[in-house]
């Protein structure tokens, strides 16, 4: 692969971001609230907008946010959490981002790459879970190319054990050239994530010393080179603790209107990670510009609010307290029952740290997630239809196309709620789901959606599996 950023240019105005969260301090609560009715009349924000929110300090208006937040997802997006889990594929890595446990320099990290058939062990351990969507993670090597990526999606898509299969694999990994974006492209994945990690280009390159990482535009430019390559289906991230929070919740948005501008398509998902602590990183300890929970909450307000179309991602990283609660504010997805040290679903031992990237927040089993989630209201779901039926963007389509949550995502959710219910749950998780499902289907209005799905429960009781619309 050959790293060249000819004729790249950065969409981030530094100075121009500095400048508009500092212009919009203060904004008076009339402002604040037009801001937020122009979010619920579905309208992505503009800078200046989003710097408004941004830069509350008062918790009276936070606290509007918040609830604005919330009101938009219940609105367009109602009650369903999409769950997934990452496998690590492997943490050789030729960078250096100080903040990371696989990093070059890291001597107290155990390398390791998983074989053939320890993928197959590890997707078989997760299929046995009741998963069905995966993200696979990868260091940044050499070893790990665009061919050997591909390779390895396609393993995991061909292991079919017991009551189940993986049905969806998005990828996290690093950027590629177009032509290795076209090859991963190639087997069938959903979502293509990267990280900007840090949008502020002096402290991204203080952070990433070397490597191919280190190359700020390259980075940046990834994701514009696998909507080239015929992946329109993407996820940016900024890693919160690098830099101030407000500067790169103002990155993600940037580069949400790039991608607009240039292919008339924003990203599939945001994600929003916060530094965990990670093994021989001391970086990690005391991140430099550490967001605090309050903060955290409101920075995922705004995202939910400055974006409404995207998906936002919550991971494991967070304590239980905190995923509970910022779910309320526009998350669409979580990881849950996650593993993060290489080989751990199959075979967990006492050097599993040593092989992880970072340390988890909430290690709750995927049963314990999901009965909560229930307990709660939502409708805990592993739908892959709209990818397997081609209809590419169902964000945006669940978003903009009156009726579409109704018709496909609340039902899809149900039946697929209904199958980890059959074949994988606990007692105390069944009993809790099924009557969840129950309250669930007296809220479909339409007479002939509801009979429809009814039937399809039942069919799924008789045995049949993998029903969607
Ligand atoms: N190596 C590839 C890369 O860097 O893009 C792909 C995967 S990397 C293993 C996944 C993400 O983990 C990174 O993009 C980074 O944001 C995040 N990460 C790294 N160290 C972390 C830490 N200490 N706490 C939380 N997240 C971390
Ligand atoms: Fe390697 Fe990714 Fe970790 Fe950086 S974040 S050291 S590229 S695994």
């Amino acid at each position: 692969m050959k790293i060249s950023t000819e004729g790249v240019k950065s969409f981030i105005p530094t100075a121009q971001i500095e400048e508009q969260i500092v212009k919009a301090k203060n904004a008076p609560a009339s402002q604040i609230k037009d801001i937020i009715d122009k979010s619920l009349s579905k309208q992505r924000l503009d800078p200046m907008e989003t710097a408004a929110l941004l830069s509350v300090t008062d918790p009276e208006l936070r606290n509007m946010i918040l609830e604005g937040a919330h009101e938009l997802k219940e609105r367009i997006y109602g009650n369903r959490i999409v769950l997934f889990a990452p496998l690590y594929v492997g943490n050789e890595c030729i960078n250096d981002c100080v903040y990371c446990g696989f990093r070059i320099s890291n001597n107290e990290c155990h390398r390791s790459t998983l074989s053939h058939d320890q993928l197959v062990a590890e997707t078989q351990a997760l299929v046995e879970t009741g998963h069905k969507r995966l993200i696979m993670v990868y260091g940044e090597h050499p070893m790990y190319s665009a061919d050997y990526i591909a390779e390895t999606v396609r393993t995991v898509y061909d292991t079919k054990y017991k009551k189940g299969e993986i049905r969806r694999v998005n990828i996290n990994a690093a950027p590629l050239d177009i032509e290795g974006f076209r090859t991963v492209k190639s087997v069938g994945i959903g979502t293509y994530q990267i990280f900007q990690e840090t949008y502020h280009e002096e402290t991204y390159k203080k952070l990433h010393p070397r490597g191919p990482k280190s190359n700020f535009l390259w980075r940046l430019d990834g994701l514009d080179r696998a909507m080239l390559a015929g992946i329109d289906d993407l996820g940016i991230g900024a890693l919160m603790g690098l830099y101030d929070w407000k500067f790169e919740v103002m990155g993600l948005l940037y580069h949400t209107i790039h991608l607009e501008d240039r292919f008339g398509v924003g990203p599939h998902t945001i994600s929003f990670p916060r530094i965990e602590p990670a093994n021989g990183t001391e970086f990690a300890e005391r991140p430099p510009n550490q967001v605090s929970d309050e903060d955290f909450k409101h920075l995922v307000a705004t995202i939910r609010l400055s974006v409404p179309y995207t998906g936002m991602i919550l991971t494991a990283r967070e304590p239980i307290e905190i995923r509970n609660e910022v779910l309320r504010y526009g998350v669409s997805q979580i990881d849950a029952g996650s593993s993060i040290g290489v080989g751990d679903y199959s075979n967990k031992d006492e050097e599993s740290k040593k092989k992880s990237q970072f340390v988890l927040g909430d290690t709750r089993s995927l049963d314990d997630v999901i009965y909560e989630l229930a307990q709660h209201g939502y409708i805990p779901s592993f739908c892959t239809s709209c990818y397997r039926a081609g209809r590419t963007g169902e964000h945006f389509m669940e978003f903009a196309i009156p009726g579409f949550v109704k018709r496909f995502c609340t039902p899809n959710a149900l039946l697929t709620f209904a199958e980890y219910l059959n074949d994988f749950s606990s007692d105390r998780t069944k009993a809790a789901g099924l009557n969840l499902i129950k309250s669930e289907l007296t809220k479909i209005a339409d007479d002939g959606m509801r009979n429809s799905v009814v039937e399809k429960l039942a069919e799924l009781n008789a045995g049949k599996r993998d029903l969607f619309y």
